[in-house]
């Protein structure tokens, strides 16, 4: 039984390429975390970034995820669909006087030569208008006072100051879309997530986000950070280092070595076994606990 009184997971992949092993980790953990715990797996396809997302990625996904008998609840969220209301939660925090229109270039910001955990920290140059004569770009958030702890689920007690260690950050791009941080928040609320667990890589963005929520006024979700997966050579198993998409038509070893990446003790005998019975058997043993507890885990397995 779970011990939670109710647990709504997720899984948010961009729709950059077809699904590789190591977002295939992200979307098991996620699913076995939340259905170990009764709870909800709902689906969110992060397609913010219209230049970025591949045509039938998405759809490809989405044929992954149930080719390895991973069924999600309700709706699939599409946030290229969501524009009016990142809109309006973008108006009500301007309202409260919590963003600001910047009208730096890249170049400029990164003249600053202030590097923080993500990039150039935003020097604070248009915290109180922009100078005569320049437009307004970019839409961000003040930051100030912003320190952030929190107790991830698997990587212990996070603390940042969001001010000096990621700045005022973006909310709505120079380019006119909405900022992965902003929509991320926004959504996860509006779905009603109780749980996330994704990727390391996301997990230096997390203050950045449970300041959001404060501001906005909205609970802090629990968070579990599982390590990502890299290749021998250190890199992130991604489109950019060609790794390889998964092979949708051989689910049972994929999910055999996801769950081995994440540390469960999987027996023998599931060696030949059919995907229903691989996920009776996760499902009665999955362990958070066990798995690893760093933020980059080495995948020697890639099926
Ligand atoms: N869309 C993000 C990614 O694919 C994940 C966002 C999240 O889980 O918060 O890396």
């Amino acid at each position: 039984m779970s011990v939670y009184k109710s647990y709504k997971g997720r899984f948010a992949p961009s729709p950059t390429g077809p699904l590789h092993f190591g977002s295939l980790v992200a979307a098991v953990g996620s699913y076995l975390d939340a259905r170990s715990n009764n709870g909800e797996w709902l689906l969110r396809i992060e397609d913010l970034d219209t230049p970025r997302t591949v045509a039938g990625a998405a759809d490809n996904i989405l044929r992954t995820l149930e080719a390895c008998g991973m069924p999600w609840d309700g709706p699939v969220l599409y946030q290229s669909t969501r524009n009016a209301t990142y809109q309006a939660v973008l108006d009500q925090l301007s309202l409260k006087g919590e963003v600001y229109a910047c009208g730096c270039t890249r170049r400029e910001i990164a003249d600053s030569g202030i590097h923080g955990i993500d990039g150039p920290v935003y020097p604070g140059t248009c915290r109180s208008g922009i100078a005569a004569g320049r437009a307004a770009r970019a839409t961000r958030m003040r930051t100030q006072g912003a320190r952030i702890h929190f107790t991830d689920t698997l990587q212990g007690e996070i603390t940042q100051d969001v001010e000096n260690e990621a700045g005022d950050f973006v909310l709505a791009r120079a380019d006119g879309f909405f900022a992965y941080q902003l929509a991320v928040v926004v959504d996860d609320h509006a779905q009603g997530i109780t749980h996330v667990v994704r990727g390391a890589d996301l997990l230096d963005s997390t203050p950045r986000q449970i300041w959001l929520q404060q501001r906005l006024g909205l609970p802090t979700l629990s968070y579990a950070h599982l390590p990502v997966a890299v290749n021998a050579n250190g890199e992130k198993l991604s489109k950019q280092t060609y790794a390889t998409p998964v092979d949708a038509d051989k689910p049972a070893p994929l999910l055999l070595a996801a769950l081995r990446f994440l540390g469960q003790q999987v027996p023998s005998h599931l060696a030949f076994a059919s995907i229903e019975t691989i996920w009776q058997w996760a499902l009665a043993n999955w362990r958070i606990k066990d798995i690893p507890r760093h933020r980059v885990g080495v995948s020697r397995e890639t099926p």
